[in-house]
């Protein structure tokens, strides 16, 4: 039993933590179905929690950790809520495979308060393959992933997902490259390689962003980002990062429109941007800049560019969606730090980790970070757990053990009415 929700219908939930949703229910005259009037608020944040080593998602249930379950995938996997956390994508590069989780839970925005039903996690049954499948994007119901060795990406309907159909259809690039495709208006982006020799072992460089149709016909000019990568969403913007500054693109009457946002020169040099987060409630981003800095990028307002120095180089940051003006970073030294991206602040630190140096290789296992509601679940890897954090205050929650070495972690859920 798997319902779809909007955007908009999870923003409005994520925000209001439906506080009153039954009182409101029965206040409200318009309310389409029937209701009995046995019913209660429900909140469950479900965490998806891949091992470093070997292919395994294990499930849990945050309130109710003693509710676990255990999924098998073929290699060590990133995970990714898609279809409004219906569906659970897991990407496993290294092993040219994308299999995918039904949460279990979904939501039914019913205008004035949203229902939730909860069911177990369970396998969907069809999975992709292909030649390195990597980055992932989800906007506009669609679900893109770029096969980086393959010269192609997948577009799923997210929708059909969502009720388990695996249907991809291609979108053909002109080279396979580490890239991305995303759909904008009644556009198609791509990133577009160097048609240049590389040896064999070499990454293709990068040129820029381009409109194609569906067929994957170029409708529009190339939009140079230099090394472009690190694409998110918010408002009407998408945003990467580039050597040159950070390109935003919104759709307009004539296709896509782009503009760069050149780094400023008050800001470190030759630093760049190459992994960026969209708020999904303030029109604003999150990028980082440097081992040991984030800067929040307004697309539309100067300036552009706020930097914050963090006191050590960066693990993993993550945003609020509940309180969207926050930002969490994990550093190296094992703190965790909630920034208020409006004022460029670090509000406050807390020591929640032992510390996980970043020397050595940027895939060794250290810790990730993830929002479920007003908590911050951390990874800990060597430790065998995933810690939970206050974001209110970093108090620590308690910790949940977990089987392996806790690796990359997804939230769903969030609160809903039971009727
Ligand atoms: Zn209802
Ligand atoms: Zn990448």
């Amino acid at each position: 039993m798997i319902r779809t929700l909007t955007g908009a219908g999870m923003l409005a939930l994520m925000l209001a933590h439906v506080p009153a949703g039954a009182a409101l229910a029965h206040g409200s005259g318009d309310h389409a179905h029937d209701h009995d009037h046995d019913h209660g608020d429900v909140t469950l944040f479900r965490l998806f929690v891949g091992d470093h080593a070997e292919g395994r998602v294990t499930v849990i249930d945050l309130g109710e950790p003693e509710n676990r379950w255990s999924f098998e995938v073929t290699g060590q996997p990133k995970l990714f809520p898609v279809a409004g956390g219906t569906v659970v994508a897991a990407v496993q590069s290294d092993d040219d495979a994308v299999h995918f989780l039904a949460s279990g839970i979904s939501f039914q925005d019913h205008g004035d308060h949203a229902d939730i039903s909860i069911s177990d996690p369970a396998a969907v049954e069809a999975s992709l393959t292909g030649p390195r499948p990597f980055h992932l994007v989800d906007h506009d119901g669609k679900i893109v992933i770029n096969y980086d060795r393959g010269g192609y990406a997948e577009v799923l309907d997210g929708a059909a997902l969502a009720r388990g159909e695996v249907a991809p259809r291609r979108f053909a690039q002109a080279r396979a490259h580490h890239g991305f495709v995303a759909p904008l208006g009644g556009s198609w982006l791509s990133t577009v390689a160097s048609d240049e020799e590389v040896p064999a072992d070499a990454s293709v460089p990068r040129l820029g962003l381009q409109a194609f149709d569906a067929e994957g016909n170029a409708t529009g000019e190339l939009a140079t980002c230099t090394a472009i990568h690190g694409e998110a969403f918010s408002g009407a913007y998408l945003a990467a990062g580039c050597r040159e500054g950070v390109l935003t693109a919104t759709a307009g009457p004539d296709g896509p429109q782009f503009r760069m946002l050149d780094y400023p020169a008050d800001l470190p040099q030759d630093v760049t941007t190459g992994t960026i987060l969209g708020s999904n409630a303030i029109q604003m981003f999150l990028g980082n800049h440097g081992p040991d800095g984030v800067v929040v990028i307004d697309p539309v307002d100067e300036p552009h560019f706020t930097r914050i120095a963090l006191p050590f180089r960066r693990v993993d940051f993550a945003l609020d969606p509940a309180r969207p003006a926050h930002a969490f970073v994990l550093t190296e030294d094992g703190s965790l730090h909630r920034i208020n991206m409006l004022s460029a602040e670090i509000e406050q630190s807390s020591r929640v980790t032992e510390p996980y140096s970043m020397d050595g290789h940027w895939s060794d296992p250290r810790p990730r970070i993830a929002l479920a509601g007003d908590e911050v679940v951390i990874t800990d890897p060597n430790a065998g757990l995933v810690r939970r954090i206050a974001t209110a205050d970093l108090s620590d929650r308690g910790t949940i053990e977990v089987e392996g070495m806790p690796y990359n972690i997804a939230v769903v859920g969030g609160s809903g009415v039971v009727h």
